[in-house]
C-alpha cells in the first residue's frame, strides 16, 4: 500500500488517470477529509475499489493521548513500523498552534534538550509528518475554524537534517488544491545547520524560520549545542542576515533561560551585540526542568530581568508561556514514550 499522504499532487497525477483525478483526490483527502474511497461517489466504482487496493489514505492512528490541565495535548502517533510520533497541540484564544516532529529522535545532542539525549533513530517521512498536524487539526478545531491554526516544527528532530521530506511536507500542506496553508502559518525551527538554512532560503516557498540560539557566545553555545563547533555563531548569523525575509517578515531567534548559564545581563547583553540591525524577534524560553538534565530554571525576577534588558535595547523580547508541563508536553520534553505506563497513572487519559 501507498501512503497517499507521501506524495505532492504533480507525483500523484501520474499514477492516476486521468490525470485530473489527482486533483479531485487530492481535494476530497485534504478538504473534505474522506479517508475512505467509497465516500468519494464523483469516482467510478470499479476506480474506487481499485485505488482502496493501493492507496492508503487513513491518518495514522493515535497510540495515546494526554490533556494537560491548561488544554495542551501530547498525541503519540503510531507510525507503520510501529515508531511513535510526537504532536502537541497548544489552544490559544486567538489562533492554535500544532508542534510537530520531523524526525524519530535527534542527532544534535544539545545537552539541555531530552530528545536530544535518545540520538537519531529515523527521519519521518513527509507524510508522517504533514498527517501529525492534520491530526491535531482534525480534533481539536472545528469545522469552520477549520484554517485557524498555526505549524511549528519544533517537536523532535531537526527538520533541516530531513530537509527533502520536511520541504515536501510543506509543500504539501501549501498546495492550494489541499490544505491550502499560508506559508506565514508554518515556522520552522532549526539548530543551526548553516548549509540548510542557506539552502532554504533559496526555496519558491520558504515557512518563517526561528533559530535556537541559546548561547550568545561559542564559548556557551559550544557547550551547550555541539552543532556549533561546526558552524559558529558569526557564521550562522551571517546567513541569516542574508535569509531573504518578505515586507514585515522576521526571524525568530529562540533563548532558552537556563539559570547561571545562559541568564545574567552580560548574556543579554551579549545577545544585544548579536542581533543588532537585524529584522528579529526573540522568544526566551525559560527551561523546563527534568530529572535526566541537570539544568534549572531562573526565577521569575531574572526572566523579567533578561526581557527588560532587550526591550530597553529595542529588540521583542516574548517569553515563551511554559505549557504542558504536566504531561510532558513542554519544550524540550519530547522523549518519554516509552515511560507511559508508569507516567500516565497521575494523568488523564483518552
Ligand atoms: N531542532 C530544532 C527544533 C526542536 S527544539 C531546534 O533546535 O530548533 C525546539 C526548541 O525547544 C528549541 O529552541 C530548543 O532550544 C528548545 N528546548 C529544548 N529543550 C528545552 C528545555 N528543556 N526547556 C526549554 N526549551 C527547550
Amino acid at each position: 500500500m501507498k501512503f497517499f499522504f507521501d506524495y505532492e499532487r504533480p507525483e500523484l497525477a501520474e499514477s492516476f488517470h486521468p490525470s485530473f483525478r489527482a486533483t479531485q483526490i487530492y481535494k476530497s483527502v485534504y478538504q473534505r477529509w474522506f479517508d475512505d474511497f467509497e465516500l468519494m461517489s464523483d469516482l467510478p466504482k470499479a476506480l474506487r475499489t481499485e485505488l482502496a487496493a493501493e492507496w492508503d489514505i487513513k491518518l495514522p492512528p493515535v497510540h495515546r493521548r494526554f490533556d494537560s490541565i491548561d488544554g495542551t495535548k501530547r498525541y503519540l502517533v503510531r507510525l507503520a513500523d510501529g515508531e511513535l510520533a510526537e504532536t502537541v497541540f497548544l489552544p490559544e484564544e486567538h489562533r492554535n498552534t500544532v508542534c510537530i516532529s520531523s524526525q524519530i529522535g535527534c542527532a544534535l545532542a544539545c545537552t539541555f534538550c531530552l530528545t536530544g539525549q535518545l540520538g537519531l533513530t529515523r527521519n519521518l517521512t513527509a507524510g508522517e509528518i504533514l498527517t501529525q498536524a492534520l491530526i491535531a487539526q482534525r480534533e481539536n478545531i472545528a469545522w469552520e475554524a477549520r484554517d485557524s491554526f498555526n505549524i511549528v516544527l519544533m517537536g523532535m528532530g531537526e527538520p533541516l537534517h530531513n530537509y527533502d521530506n520536511v520541504m515536501k511536507a510543506i509543500r504539501i500542506l501549501h498546495d492550494e488544491q489541499g490544505m491550502n496553508m499560508s506559508m506565514s502559518r508554518i515556522t520552522l525551527s532549526t539548530a543551526g545547520l548553516l548549509p540548510a538554512i542557506e539552502r532554504l532560503g533559496t526555496e519558491p516557498m520558504i515557512p518563517n524560520l526561528a533559530i535556537s540560539l541559546t548561547g550568545a557566545t561559542n564559548e556557551k553555545r559550544n557547550q551547550l549545542m555541539p552543532i556549533n563547533r561546526r558552524y559558529p555563531i558569526e557564521q550562522l548569523l551571517e546567513a541569516v542576515r542574508r535569509f531573504p525575509l518578505k515586507h514585515r517578515q522576521r526571524v525568530t531567534f529562540e533563548y532558552v533561560l537556563l539559570k547561571g548559564l545562559t541568564d545574567s545581563p552580560e548574556d543579554a547583553l551579549h545577545l544585544v551585540k548579536l542581533l543588532k540591525g537585524m529584522r528579529a524577534k526573540v522568544n526566551l524560553i525559560p527551561f523546563n526542568e527534568a530529572e535526566e538534565v541537570p539544568y534549572k530554571r531562573p526565577s521569575e525576577a531574572v526572566i523579567e530581568r533578561f526581557q527588560q534588558i532587550l526591550e530597553d535595547h529595542h529588540i521583542n523580547a516574548f517569553v515563551r508561556k511554559n505549557r504542558g508541563n504536566d504531561i510532558s508536553a513542554a519544550c524540550g520534553q519530547l522523549k518519554k514514550k516509552w515511560a507511559d505506563e508508569t507516567e500516565i497513572a497521575s494523568f488523564k487519559e483518552r
